[in-house]
């Protein structure tokens, strides 16, 4: 059994779990330790007892430490991808991918714990001198989901260590062995005990375990938007810092003079690899009426080549859905959007497979509006909906008509269109003539309105949220 790491030690936990592939519930993918309120106390107070001697390390050794977790990554990224793609379901050259990434993300944060800035500046009082330096925030919780569960607790632990944090990381609960794997490999890295500690366990117990313990002074937050709110509001009464980065219903608008192959192209990205289980995935597709029949025929004959299955076989496109309640909730879409009047142009089956999957054919639906539930609520799953459009200025009221702002994409070759929707998308990202999702490593991650709160993740911006700011007046 794969145990909890706390203070530097391996410990089993209060209870056991089993977990199986999604492309295949015959295959048993590990028995994990389950952490309880005692352990999750027990990892909060190793990383409180290590925190001071951390802030105070120098940053070669963060430096080194990240290095070298990061070299680790990109070199077994083929055999921990592997595991990725049989515990979380996505195809095995996505999960290589996503575990290169996170690869990628710990050598960024390693050259970054070197380039931690300070102000000096003068002050308006004669012979005083400003300072503004960047210190750690102490004791972050870190609580990720399923969905990237390793290059989303990639982006939240490097930065965390890199700027002189100590961690406890939740991860998931349906995905214990990509997290388990990612921490031996940080176990190994030379970090003082308690520095990093991995607390695997149930949301209700281990997550809320953290967020009311006042000696965690930070949590980074991914996963519902529902369960941020939660979040939010337990860090909101004890006043700890919070990030949340939450759900999406990311508009790709397609105008009449786009180029139909990058369009659909985008389109078929965004929407269904990783089997639309993306926060950035584009699930409200926005045509242009004067291109629409032609996009949705494009896009069914393109559907009709993409090859579901197992995600560890060769030359599939997209994998199972993750699990069976996740299945139930994209099914169950599919039947309320048939309810709504909305046109199934293909796909929404349950797949029987020779293996035992949650395996769903993408569902496409058109003649969609604007109001429809299954095109304004996140849906999670391969569906997408496609709603017609009069014209740009329509598209882009449409595209901004929802309660989510993480990503949104335009199709065009107008460049006054493209730059008026990069300044006017309610987004946190835009993308011209690409999928609304697959974003860099090293720049900012983040959105607007129902799907982002507090400063941004990734890049040199994280920063903002992993450190605080002390200003100190000197007279000379
Ligand atoms: P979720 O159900 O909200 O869970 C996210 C994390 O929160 C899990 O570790 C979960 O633990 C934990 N949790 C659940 N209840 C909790 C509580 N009461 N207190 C503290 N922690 C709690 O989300 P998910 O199903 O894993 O992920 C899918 C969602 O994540 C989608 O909405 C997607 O859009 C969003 N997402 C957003 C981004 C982004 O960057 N914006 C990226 C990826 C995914 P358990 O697993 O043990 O329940």
């Amino acid at each position: 059994m794969k145990q909890l790491y706390i203070a530097g030690r391996w410990l089993d936990g209060t209870a056991t779990t089993t977990t199986r592939s999604p492309s295949d519930r015959n295959d048993v993918v590990g028995e994990y330790a389950s952490a309880g309120a005692e352990e999750a106390a027990l990892a909060v107070a190793a990383a409180h007892a290590a925190a001071p001697g951390w802030a105070l390390s120098g940053v070669q050794m963060r430096a080194d430490a990240l290095d070298a977790i990061g070299s680790e990554l990109l070199a077994r990224k083929s055999e921990l991808g592997t595991l990725l793609a049989r515990e979380e379901g996505k195809t095995l050259p996505e999960a290589i991918g996503e575990v290169a990434r996170a690869g990628a993300i710990f050598k960024f944060y390693a050259q970054e714990a070197l380039r931690v800035r300070g102000d000096r500046l003068a002050s308006v009082r004669p012979g005083v001198d400003v300072d503004v330096t960047r210190e750690p925030v102490g004791v972050v919780g870190i609580i990720a989901p399923w969905n990237f569960p390793i290059a989303i607790p990639a982006w939240k632990i490097a930065p965390a260590l890199a700027y002189g944090n100590t961690v406890v990381f939740k991860p998931a609960e349906i995905v214990p062995g990509s997290a388990w794997a990612l921490a031996e490999i940080i176990s190994r890295a030379g970090l003082p005990p308690g520095v990093f500690n991995l607390a695997m366990g149930p949301g209700r117990v281990v997550g809320e375990a953290m967020l009311n313990d006042a000696r965690v002074h930070a949590i980074s937050f991914t996963g519902s938007t529902s369960t941020g709110e939660r979040v939010m509001l337990a860090c909101a009464r004890r006043r700890a810092r919070v990030q949340l980065e939450m759900g999406g219903k990311n508009p790709l608008v397609v105008l009449a003079d786009a180029d139909l192959d990058v369009a659909v192209n985008a389109a078929i990205q965004g929407s269904f690899f990783s089997t639309g289980q993306r926060c950035t995935a584009s699930s409200r597709l926005i045509v242009d009426e004067a291109i629409y029949g032609r996009f949705v025929d494009a896009m069914a004959g393109r559907m009709a080549a993409l090859k579901v299955g197992n995600a560890l076989e060769q030359g599939i496109d997209i994998g199972p859905v993750v699990d069976a309640s996740q299945l139930e909730q994209d099914l169950s879409y599919i039947g309320i959007a048939k309810q709504e009047g909305a046109r199934l142009v293909c796909g929404g089956e349950r797949l029987q497979r020779d293996t035992e999957g949650y395996f769903l054919s993408p569902a496409l639906f058109a003649d969609c509006a604007p109001g429809m539930r299954h095109a304004r609520e996140e849906i999670f799953g391969p569906v997408a909906s496609v709603i017609p459009a009069k014209g740009y200025e329509h598209a882009l009221a449409l595209a901004n008509d929802t309660e989510f702002g993480l990503t949104a994409g335009i199709c065009t070759t107008s460049l006054k269109h493209a730059t008026h929707f990069k300044r006017h998308a309610k987004a946190g990202m835009v993308m011209v003539n690409l999928p609304t999702a697959g974003v860099d490593y090293h720049v900012p991650f983040g959105g607007t309105k129902a799907s982002s709160y507090g400063p941004r993740e990734q890049g040199s911006n994280a920063v903002e949220f992993f450190a605080t700011v002390k200003t100190s007046y000197t007279s000379a």
